[in-house]
């Protein structure tokens, strides 16, 4: 198993949605996206496991306001700010995750504490609790911007919520990490303010398989329109076909097809045990970056329809 020394690879994202310019432009976004890459690369240089490596991805890309989790998560339709993240252990195929959790900066937290526990998923009062007897400070991750945005929304009635686009006007939403650390070793994870001024109670594909998964042949997050990734189990799928003995690339492939097929709007990054990275999406923007050992790149300019592989 995994005792040679590989390359580790890194893979990260920002979300998914319609268009770059509510987020700052390109450049912009790179330079956030390459920041984090910057500073968990050498985590898992030095030996760091995956799951460290995905969790410390995480928790950077929460904590950056452009993203949509932890602080800048968007706003759902009764003005509050409910949060849902999970992680997946590939190596030991362990999924954990919590649901519509309030007033914690770091929502993929409560997902690693849940790793070991026997109670693996919370729902929005579980994760409330276990707040508390973790005794992790109350934090607000409203930002002035989610405020103001909710408020124009909310002058308008609504009329814009959600037709068709994720998080807009400001956010494309959710924040996802994959690694392969120098073990060999897979891990997953992935984080949302969710849809932005969704009905109380809905409940986002991040917290599930369908949008969150591994094992120890691949490892997948995934962004966009919840429902559709819920519908194709875009995750699952995509690792599941790799375990099965596709190719990442041809997984990639045919769950793709599929899903252009269906018209569905999501993207997603991965890696596979052999190193091999993908990123895929039927959105028209993947806000998606990569470090290989060698250089990083991103998925900014990708063309609506494509597929980003790097064997
Ligand atoms: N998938 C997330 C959700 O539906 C949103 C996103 O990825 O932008 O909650």
């Amino acid at each position: 198993m995994a005792s040679q020394q590989i390359q580790p690879k890194l893979v990260i994202h920002g979300g998914a949605g319609s268009c770059l310019q509510s987020k700052g432009g390109i450049e912009i976004v790179r330079k956030s996206l390459y920041k984090v890459l910057e500073e968990v690369y050498p985590l898992l240089k030095d030996g760091a496991s995956a799951v460290d490596a995905v969790v410390r991805g995480c928790q950077l890309l929460e904590d950056d306001p452009r993203f949509n989790a932890g602080t800048g998560s968007v706003v759902q339709s009764d003005g509050q700010i409910r949060m849902s993240a999970s992680l997946m252990d590939g190596f030991v195929q362990r999924f954990s995750g919590a649901i519509n959790v309030s007033r914690v900066q770091n929502p993929i937290e409560l997902a690693k504490f849940l790793q070991t526990s026997d109670d693996r998923v919370l729902s929005d009062y579980g994760s409330a609790e276990l707040l508390r007897e973790l005794q992790l400070p109350i934090y607000d991750p409203m930002t002035d911007l989610r405020l103001h945005e909710w408020m124009e929304e909310r002058k308008g009635n609504f009329n814009k919520a959600m037709a068709g686009v994720v998080a807009e006007p400001a956010g494309v939403g959710t924040i996802g990490v994959v690694a392969l650390d120098a073990q060999g070793r897979l891990a997953a994870g992935t984080s949302t303010g969710g849809k932005g001024f969704e009905r109380i109670g809905r409940v986002s594909d991040s917290a599930m398989p369908a949008g969150n998964y591994a094992t120890a042949n691949a490892a997948v997050s995934c962004t966009g329109i919840g429902e559709h990734i819920m519908d194709e189990c875009l995750a699952a799928k995509i690792v599941i076909r790799v375990t099965d003995g596709l190719s990442l690339k041809a997984a990639l492939e045919r769950s793709f097809a599929e899903a252009e097929a269906r018209q569905r709007d999501f993207g997603a990054i991965s890696i596979d045990a052999s190193g091999a990275i993908g990123c895929g999406k039927t959105s028209d923007v993947l806000l998606g970056a990569f470090h290989n050992g060698i250089q990083m790149g991103d998925t900014l300019e990708m063309s609506k329809g494509t597929l980003i592989f790097i064997a």
